[in-house]
């Protein structure tokens, strides 16, 4: 797992009296609907057709996932061109370019899309518009594959915008015909202001709103919000490359928390906590519960720790699994 910092040790607490610790956990945390579907999907097509399967990206942006999928003989790859003839081919959770279902199409391999369906519409949404005779502007994180993969639906040049600022220095006049859509993992808040921003710049523009922004991105977001006000140091257990978990950090942070995104346990580092006597967690969409309880268990090293809950909202959406996998035990 990746480790930025020294794992904790005896000489890492010297000094720091034996604590005793509030922890609470933010609820609702970590897996969301889409990657529960994504990991299913992996597990269902090993079970049905037998190692190796091949998966384009990380299935979702967590490491120990990907490292125990790994374990049961499914490949990560960047590129569709390291897949062999006919091997069984997963889209991850953040969804594809047009053009890389184009070439599986062309090679003719077995796909199945683990693509969320949240992001799936989203993907609707921008072909929708472009159909319309719309230019597309899509507020999210440059890089990010949810990013590549929904600029990737048109053939027309999409609009990226990550600030308020961009949205300023876009290149279009302001009577342009014009449609926004989202990345599903956003800030509420920075997305409500960037929209804003789009509406005063635009007269002739439609958009969905912040319902781009994913059930789990919101509820994930709203939990943390509440847990900053009972807490002394927020603690988001997620990738450094999941944007959830990043944005989980930020609302911490904005809130005047010290906030800190870390893989498991061992990035725990004792002099976070000096001062603190409760301690809030959260994990991003991607991270297993596991990791929550690998952090906890590090807190246990240093201090007495009693948990808690925050009561929060309760989650029940389920995705449906595609077809070929349905009758998969
Ligand atoms: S975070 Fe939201 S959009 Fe992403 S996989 Fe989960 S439910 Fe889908």
């Amino acid at each position: 797992m990746p480790n930025d910092h020294a794992p904790l040790s005896d000489s890492s607490l010297n000094g720091a009296e034996a604590k005793r610790l509030k922890v609470i956990l933010s609820q609702p945390r970590g897996f969301c609907a889409g990657v529960v579907r994504a990991i299913e999907i992996v597990e269902r097509a090993l079970r049905k057709y037998g190692p190796p399967v091949y998966v384009r990206h990380e299935i979702v942006h967590n490491r120990h996932v990907v490292e125990r999928l790994k374990a049961k003989g499914a490949h990560f790859v960047e590129n569709l061109d390291d897949i062999p003839e006919g091997a069984v081919t997963i889209f991850s959770a953040h969804g594809v370019p047009r053009a890389v279902v184009d070439e599986a199409v062309a090679r003719d391999l077995p796909v199945l899309d683990a693509t969320c369906p949240l992001v799936t519409k989203v993907h609707n949404e921008a072909r929708r518009y472009v159909a319309r005779g719309r230019t597309l502007i899509l507020i999210g994180h440059a890089g990010h594959p949810e990013v590549e993969g929904t600029m990737g639906q048109v053939t027309d040049p999409v609009h990226l915008v990550q600030t308020e600022t961009d949205v300023e220095l876009l290149d279009l006049p302001s009577d342009a015909p014009v449609a926004y859509v989202t990345q599903t993992t956003l800030s509420i808040d920075d997305t409500r202001g960037i929209i804003a921003a789009l509406q005063r710049r635009f007269s002739d523009i439609v958009g969905p709103d912040t319902r781009d922004i994913c059930y789990a991105t919101q509820n994930r977001q709203t939990a943390v919000r509440e847990l900053s006000t009972l807490v002394d140091v927020i603690l988001v257990v997620g990738a450094k490359n999941s944007s959830n978990s990043n944005r989980l950090r930020e609302i911490g942070e904005e809130a005047g928390i010290p906030a800190y995104l870390i893989a498991d346990g061992s990035e725990l580092d004792a002099r976070w906590l000096s001062g603190a006597a409760t301690v809030g967690i959260t994990a991003g969409a991607s991270a297993p519960e596991v990791l929550v309880e690998d952090v906890i268990a590090a807190l246990r090293r240093i201090g007495s720790v009693e948990v808690s809950t925050l009561p929060g909202r309760e989650e029940n959406l389920e995705f449906r699994l595609p077809t070929a996998l349905a009758d998969v035990g």
